[in-house]
């Protein structure tokens, strides 16, 4: 029997979607194919399509089906990296001459590609902040953009984005919507249903969920775009291995569950440093405080994610000290895992952005906040912030 998704609740897709039993065996997790290569039964007479794991792998099929469906989107194709889907969507919607319009609060690494590389290589880059659509709506009679880039909840910011207003406008002005959905996952918040045209993840975060794999997706229900992008990705061949696809699968299994606990221990964890002297401000999309709490409880379903960012009042050496002190969050980059990690953006995840209009506050701590005990958490932060004294 197959299952129609279409009239299922995302925590069963995730569970079930390209994830029928092997036929051969019956086992009833898919098996993990690691093979570059395929017997041909004639020449040019391939079994299922298969003829090389650079074009194709039934493991990565499996996770692309999977990740398709609990996106609700036509199509989705991993690659090893996120900074890897990033790259070939660009490559595949700009051409030399085009500008793109990018927010000006953004994963680090999406601005160094883009004016390190894709800048040098003819694309015009122009910076506003997104999540103020007015100074979007100028910049569109200003100039003509081929793509605006939205990341929403952005990073290390959290800054939050309408991507049905942002959508509308863009399309008035026929420019192309990309959402990176890195931070909010397809749990919380799904941009094609808003009106994007393509949503690209790290699935290296939430998605992976262990900090065990680096990759990243590209979702899209658009043909061509899906046809350039999977031509790219054979031409240029920046695959996730069969074993990196299917941890992958495995993550996206108990995506659900994850998130809601880090969005409800990240809740806590924020509510609670906002109640404390030494924290000068909390961002966190799910305060109330919040300038985009409307827009966010009105784009995410069931929770604001699992990051909080939280500006220091004592300035830089605190937020370093802070950094240094927790015992359960562990200082490293990155985010999405299961376990609690800290950094220090500006010194950290931004280094590559000091300096430019993408800078960020010296005193800025970033918490990736994950699925252990709430109140284990917020004792560990409390006895840093006490050392930083
Ligand atoms: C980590 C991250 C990326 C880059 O992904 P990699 O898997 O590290 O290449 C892009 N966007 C966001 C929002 C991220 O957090």
């Amino acid at each position: 029997m197959t299952i129609d998704f279409t009239a299922t609740q995302l925590a069963t897709r995730a569970i079930h979607a390209g994830q029928e039993p092997d036929p051969v065996t019956g086992a009833v997790v898919p098996p993990l194919y690691l093979t570059s290569t395929y017997k041909q039964d004639g020449v040019g007479n391939l079994r299922k399509g298969y003829d090389y794991t650079r074009s194709g792998n039934p493991t990565r099929d499996s996770f692309d089906a999977q990740l398709a469906a609990i996106e609700g989107g036509r199509y989705a194709l991993a690659f090893s990296s996120g900074l890897a889907a990033i790259d070939v969507l660009l490559r595949s919607t700009l051409k030399p001459g085009d500008r793109i319009l990018l927010g000006d609060d953004v994963y680090g690494g999406t601005y160094r590609l883009l004016s390190k590389v894709f800048v040098p290589w003819g694309i015009g880059l122009d910076v506003v902040d997104v999540s103020n659509i007015d100074a979007v709506k100028e910049a569109f009679e200003d100039s003509d953009y081929a793509v605006i880039w939205v990341e929403t909840p952005s990073n290390p910011m959290l800054r939050v984005t309408d991507i049905e207003a942002v959508s509308a406008l863009a399309h008035a002005h026929g420019v192309r919507v990309v959402v990176d959905n890195t931070f909010a996952s397809p749990v919380l918040q799904h941009p094609l249903e808003l009106g994007a045209d393509d949503v690209v993840y790290s699935t290296t975060k939430y998605i992976g969920g262990h900090s065990d794999v680096v990759g990243g997706a590209i979702v899209t229900n658009d043909e061509a775009t899906r046809d350039a992008v999977a031509f790219l990705q054979n031409s240029a061949g920046a695959v996730p291995a069969p074993f990196d696809s299917w941890l992958q699968t495995r993550g996206l299994k108990t995506l659900e569950l994850r998130v809601r606990r880090h969005s409800a221990n990240a809740l806590a964890v924020a509510e609670h440093l906002a109640t404390l002297p030494e924290v000068e401000r909390v961002l966190y999309p799910g305060l109330e405080s919040h300038p985009g709490h409307d827009i966010a409880a009105r784009q995410m379903h069931g929770g604001f994610g699992g990051v909080v960012s939280v500006q220091l009042a004592a300035g830089r050496e605190a937020a370093l000290k802070f950094a240094e002190s927790t015992e359960i969050f562990t200082l490293a980059e990155s985010l999405g895992g299961v376990e609690s990690l800290i950094e220090h953006p500006a010194a950290m995840t931004h280094a590559s952005v000091a300096g430019t209009t993408l800078q960020v506050p010296d005193n800025l701590i970033r918490l990736s906040v994950g699925i252990e005990n709430a109140d284990d958490l917020i004792a560990d932060l409390d006895q840093a912030l006490e050392r930083t004294k």
